[in-house]
This record gives structure tokens, sequence and C-alpha cells, in this order.
């Protein structure tokens, strides 16, 4: 594998919502942190 950081520097495009993101947060969250911030708002409404 390579390393994350590495990555971090080339942009990747969101399956979810399209926008160019991190790889890194493709590959930990597999989406990008907007989609990760929406649905995890959706999956715990508490939190916010
Ligand atoms: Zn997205």
């Amino acid at each position: 594998m390579r390393q994350a950081q590495e990555t971090n520097s080339e942009a990747a495009a969101c399956p979810e919502c399209g926008v160019q993101t991190s790889p890194v947060q493709l590959v930990t969250w597999g989406h990008c942190r907007a989609c990760r911030t929406a649905d995890s708002r959706a999956t715990r409404p508490l939190r916010w």
C-alpha cells in the first residue's frame, strides 16, 4: 500500500457528490469530508 500522506497531494473525486477532495478521506470514509459530515449528522443528529 502507498503511504496515505503521499497521496494527499493529489485530488480524487468523491463517489457520492463528485467533489474533488483528498484521496485519504475517500479511503478512510469512502467519501469526502462534506459527505462524511452530512452522513454523521444524519446518523447522529444528537451530536449537533
Ligand atoms: Zn462527497
